[in-house]
């Protein structure tokens, strides 16, 4: 089965479990399943590079699920796996994530099917120009507000403000992860990681497992894998194990972060690291550790591999990065899964900050930022886990739970 089908399963089955606790009618079902809007267009664009001097087609995509709790909020995408069920599906997540952290938000979300490190500098805000003028008549500082996500970054939202600045003024809150010179917010960059790492610490004290004895493996180390790796690291967390794309290093005495950064500054990537050995991808998730934190892509850890997962504790930085019948086979073994929708929600709830932060023209400092969302992440966790303990369902139950019940009283409220 391929990525798009097992995401949208996944998600289907997460929300049926809630949809028959909550006692939920079909009608109900149906309002809260369908998108409000489905967007699809054709991107062209001339490359003029590697010799090059020709007209290239992309596929730009964007789904605004649901907007009963306000304007629609979620990421842009820039990577050749991109497509329709997969945008769905992650639309569909934003609405629940916005909802459980209660902020006024609904879901959306919006790609490209490319891969951008094939495009130089000079193609890709192109491509990303032209994918702003077709998604302008939709998006607006009270409509959908996008933001980065795997391919995308700061960058590419200071040109989508600059685009759409031309037809609609300076409009900085239509983009929310812009480079702060731009309106961005303090912290916002690393705000996705360094939830993570919170809920985390949280979820691991809980469990009993000191920084100290808990060996933790992180694959992807992009924005929110290498944030959540150094938040981890200052809390006195051992990486053992870090991965990106191209493979993963390992070393069991731990690996120093801040020169993991560096290397893959210099070259690229991680492999070749000094004092770690190679690993694969796969390998990798089923090293001997207390923390796994899966933060590339989606289903990452599925039936073939649960089994295998020796970790206490998976949190989810990551989107849907484990399928349903992994997430039944690891709740069977006893393993804690901190879900999606609360482990990495601290980068919409940065969002939502930036945001307010644009409406009122009113920066507000890093620190305020941060302790602002470790406050509310902490609030959010503790009800979550309040609920999965009085109902003896697991935090993934909980949480769907919660956020289903706060979208389906708003559309109820609002009458449509
Ligand atoms: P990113 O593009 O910055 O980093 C992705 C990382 O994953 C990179 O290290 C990349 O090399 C690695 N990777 C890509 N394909 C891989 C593969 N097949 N196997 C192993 N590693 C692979 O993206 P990001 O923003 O860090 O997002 C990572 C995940 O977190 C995504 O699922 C995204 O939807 C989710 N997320 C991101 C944010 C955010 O604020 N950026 C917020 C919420 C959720």
């Amino acid at each position: 089965m391929d990525k798009k089908c097992i995401c949208q399963e996944t998600q289907r089955h997460f929300l049926n479990l809630a949809f028959n606790r909550l006692r939920l009618e079909e009608t109900q079902r149906e309002l809260l399943l369908s998108s409000f809007r489905e967007t699809r267009v054709t991107i062209p664009v001339t490359l003029r590079h590697n010799g090059e001097n020709r007209l290239h087609t992309f596929q730009g995509y964007r789904v605004q699920h649901n907007h009963a709790r306000g304007p629609f909020k979620g990421g842009l995408r820039f990577h050749p796996d991109v497509n329709m069920g997969e945008i769905q599906a992650l639309a569909q997540l934003m609405t629940w994530k916005t909802a459980l952290v209660d902020i006024p938000f609904g879901g959306a979300k919006g790609g490209i099917a490319i891969d951008p490190g094939k495009l130089n500098e000079t193609e890709l805000e192109e491509l990303t120009k032209r994918f702003c003028q077709k998604l302008a008549p939709i998006i607006g500082v009270h409509d959908d507000i996008p933001a980065p996500d795997i391919g995308t970054n700061p960058q590419v939202m200071a040109w989508i403000l600059d685009e759409y600045s031309k037809t609609h003024g300076y409009r900085t809150a239509v983009v929310t992860g812009k480079p702060v010179e731009l309106g961005g917010c303090a912290g916002r960059l690393e705000a996705t990681g360094h939830g993570v790492a919170h809920l985390t610490d949280k979820a691991a004290a809980e469990m009993s497992l000191t920084p100290e004895q808990s060996r933790v493996v992180i694959q992807g180390f992009g924005n929110v894998g290498s944030h959540a790796a150094i938040t981890l690291a200052n809390k006195g967390y051992k990486i053992i194990a870090l991965s990106d794309v191209h493979g993963g290093v390992y070393s069991e005495k731990g690996i120093d972060i801040s020169l993991a950064l560096a290397h893959l500054h210099e070259t690229g990537a991680l492999s070749g690291l000094a004092g770690t050995s190679p690993v694969s991808n796969d390998e990798l998730l089923e090293l001997p550790c207390e923390i796994l934190i899966p933060a590339a892509l989606e289903a990452t850890i599925t039936c073939d591999n649960a089994d295998a997962i020796q970790a206490k504790l998976v949190v989810e930085a990551a989107n849907m990065p484990v399928t349903h019948r992994a997430n039944d086979q690891l709740l069977q073994r006893g393993v804690v899964i901190l879900p999606d929708l609360l482990a990495n929600v601290g980068g919409v709830l940065a969002s939502y900050y930036e945001w307010v932060q644009n409406l009122q023209q009113f920066p507000w400092e890093r620190e305020l930022v941060l302790s602002r969302l470790e406050k509310r992440l902490s609030s959010t966790y503790d009800t979550v886990r309040d609920l999965a303990q009085e109902q003896q369902i697991d935090m993934r139950s909980a949480a769907y739970e919660l956020a289903i019940k706060r979208v389906e009283r708003a559309i109820r409220l609002r009458g449509f």
